[in-house]
């Protein structure tokens, strides 16, 4: 059998294993990972906080799939809207998708309509310089109320909570940084509706929030110390027992367990954010704060050219990846937004099987790429021109950064097409 062409719509994590599983496969297939961003590696880039270079550091990884394997990076290419699905499966024997789920979850409660609501989403990508956010410019006042319990309630948590000195050797830039910074916050409330022992993040996590230096924390809820048998809940309730040993300070934490969000009522310019928790009787808790944000999970934009079910034919099995005759899905978009960038990779494997068990079934000899329109292929991106935009962001890095990222997708595409004109024609 000739081996098939391929394209990978979504050069974020699950994309890249999905490319890594196929290549070893395939090693002579053409496989193109596309992405709607004129930069790859998705989230990763775009999710993963600024301050923790380490994790992003999985870029190193992903970058052997372009510089050794032999992978196609086409960038700045919106599937949906510079070029159809329909046409894409004309173009490549197997499509895949890998597009992620970037939209926040929104809190389906009384009064949410009307209330000064940021999703933990929306504000993550501000923090990390998303083209998309550009003119977001979320007024956050003296207090919030973080609702979620998950990493990146704490994320969003560690961040607010930084001093501009904390963040050397991050990503953050300073604009983005005196956004947020513009009035200071007083006192964060986050609130969770697990009881603390089931609370979702990341020991490590807390322990990364006693290292902060203007920051004092109050932990309710917490059941009596006793020795529990799970080492991991025992450390987590650890870490959050040892938060509380800060002295007063500029900017007051409290962490609440257990309780439900139920209403958001505005009273003159604040808002009173109601909770409840069931019992023998049910309790109230009430908090008044200035703004909510909330880290409650993603799902499908309203935006989005692609559903899942939408999209599945007779016969498939979306579960598994499959949605029709040569087009399959992986990642975020085909589990749901759970799980870390590694937890991808075993599902990318899944799904490379999949395809390969099918394949053979399969007629191949779509001619890929090349035949893509012409005016998609001008506009697109390739790995060498993210190289070029990746050494701008790097060597313009103020002191104390480790890179300076472009937010303006024209200033991107500025870079890539400009050094190519300046280039010796050979
Ligand atoms: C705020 C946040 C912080 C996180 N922090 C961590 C962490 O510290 N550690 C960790 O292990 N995990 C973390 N995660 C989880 C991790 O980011 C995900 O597991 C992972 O990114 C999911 O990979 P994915 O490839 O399915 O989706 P994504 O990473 O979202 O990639 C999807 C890609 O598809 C592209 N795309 C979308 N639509 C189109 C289209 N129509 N046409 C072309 N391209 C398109 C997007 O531009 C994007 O590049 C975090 C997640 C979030 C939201």
């Amino acid at each position: 059998m000739k081996t098939p062409t391929i394209a990978i719509v979504g050069s974020g994590p699950s994309g890249c294993y999905l490319a890594q599983a196929l290549r070893k496969a395939w090693p002579l297939a053409e496989i193109t990972l596309l992405d709607r961003m004129p930069v790859p590696y998705g989230l990763v880039r775009y999710g993963v906080a600024p301050d923790h270079p380490g994790t992003k550091n999985v870029i190193r990884q992903f970058e052997r799939l372009f510089e050794r394997d032999n992978i196609g990076f086409a960038g700045n290419i919106e599937i949906g809207r510079d070029i159809s699905l329909d046409t894409l499966r004309d173009t490549f024997d197997i499509v895949a998708l890998a597009t992620g789920l970037h939209g926040d979850r929104p809190l389906d409660i009384p009064g949410a309509e009307q209330a000064r609501i940021y999703g933990a989403g929306r504000l993550t990508r501000l923090l990390n310089d998303h083209p998309d956010e550009q003119d977001f410019h979320p007024q956050l006042g003296k207090s919030t109320v973080i609702v979620g319990n998950g990493n990146v309630a704490i994320d969003v948590l560690r961040l607010l909570a930084k001093s501009a000195e904390e963040f050397d050797n991050s990503e953050i830039t300073d604009e983005v940084l005196s956004r947020l910074q513009a009035t200071p916050l007083r006192q964060i409330h986050i609130v969770g509706r697990s009881p603390a022992p089931q609370a979702k993040f990341d020991t490590v996590m807390l322990r990364e929030l006693a290292g902060l230096c203007r920051v004092s924390y109050r932990v309710h809820d917490l059941p009596p110390a006793d020795n529990d048998d799970d080492k991991a809940v025992a450390a987590k309730l650890d870490a959050l027992r040892d938060l509380q040993a800060r002295e007063q300070a500029e900017l007051e934490i409290h962490f609440h367990f257990g309780w439900q969000p139920e209403s958001l009522t505005a009273t003159e310019g604040q808002q009173c954010f109601h909770f409840t928790r069931a019992g023998r009787e049910t309790q109230k808790l009430e908090l008044t704060t200035d703004s909510v944000i909330t880290a409650i999970g993603f799902t499908q934009r309203p935006d989005s050219a692609f559903c899942k079910q939408g999209l599945s034919h007779a016969g498939a099995d979306p579960e598994a990846g499959h949605l029709a005759p040569g087009l399959y899905c992986t990642g975020w978009f085909k589990r749901g937004p759970r799980g870390t960038i590694p937890e991808n990779r075993a599902d990318a494997k899944t799904v490379a099987g999949l395809i390969l068990a099918q394949t053979d079934l399969m007629t191949t000899g779509k001619p890929g790429f090349a035949a893509m329109p012409e005016s998609v292929i001008a506009q697109s991106v390739d790995y060498a021109g993210w190289k070029r935009i990746d050494a701008a962001e790097v060597t313009t890095a103020p002191a104390g950064r480790i890179r300076k990222k472009i937010r303006d997708t024209a200033e991107m595409l500025r870079i890539v097409n400009d050094i190519h004109q300046g280039e010796p024609q050979s």
